[in-house]
């Protein structure tokens, strides 16, 4: 019986290549074998029946392996890498949890299950809370808000737009803020008037579409006077719905 060892560090009690011979003893095979179990991922050890040609065979296989990984690579580069159910983007996992329309159904899913968990808090703290209410900006068009929220007491309140996005950058959640704001600000006269109100502010509030949870959301909900407990419910809402995109989108047709 011949032996290879391959890279690492020597675990102790290894037997190296030129110790490994016909002299062999089975404890010392024992041993050995014990030794591998207790360090499965310190080194490689592979051993051979002396088998000149198989030994050859098995010698040669990693770079058979490499020749093989050459080829895929080759392949994957050759083929077109575009969405392979709309067809119009890079298919990256940006677009199949935040823009592929094969996904909207369940984009829609995972944006009303955030939402209705964000709205259900802030009835429990006593807002007057109302969902997906249809309203009328400045300008005449028609614009819909996901919650308005006000306290009886003050007539005054929020209305929060959440979005669930793929995480970019830092800035991210400022820049959904501003952009909320941007939409939904020339509805606000509309919605004092609707509910008689002193005063409304709009929040832009941006969920990571891969679970992040961010200091911008901590301090709205702090804002807000609800529990921040609910942070990890609300983005993990929005992970398990990106898990489903991501399995719909891979492994439906
Ligand atoms: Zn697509």
């Amino acid at each position: 019986m011949a032996g290879l060892y391959e890279g690492g560090n020597e675990p102790p009690g290894s037997l190296k290549a030129n110790t490994m011979d016909n002299e062999l003893e089975d404890e010392d095979v024992d041993q050995w074998l014990i030794t591998s179990a207790r360090n499965p991922s310190t080194y490689v050890c592979q051993v051979f029946i002396e088998n000149p040609q198989r030994k050859e065979d098995e010698m040669e296989q990693p770079q058979k392996k490499e020749s093989e990984t050459e080829q895929r690579m080759q392949c994957l580069q050759s083929q077109d890498n575009r969405c392979k159910h709309c067809y119009n983007e890079v298919e990256t996992l940006a677009h199949d949890l935040g823009s592929c329309p094969h996904g909207e159904g369940l984009r829609n899913a995972r944006h009303h299950q955030v939402r209705s968990i964000i709205a259900t808090t802030l009835k429990d703290a006593d807002y007057n809370t109302y969902e997906e209410v249809h309203g009328l900006s400045v300008t005449g068009s028609t614009r819909r808000i996901d919650i308005i929220a006000f306290k009886e007491s003050t007539r005054s309140g929020f209305i929060i737009d959440t979005t669930v996005r793929f995480e970019t950058n830092e800035e991210q959640p400022a820049e959904v803020d501003t952009e909320k704001k941007n939409i939904y600000n020339p509805t606000i006269p509309y919605y004092l008037q609707k509910y008689q109100l002193e005063e409304l502010e709009v929040i832009g509030l941006v969920v990571g579409a891969r679970g992040t949870a961010i200091l911008f959301m901590k301090d709205v909900f702090k804002r807000l006077g609800i529990p921040t407990s609910i942070i990890p419910i609300v983005t993990l809402a929005a992970l398990k719905g990106s898990i489903a995109l991501l399995k719909h989108h891979l492994y439906s047709k």
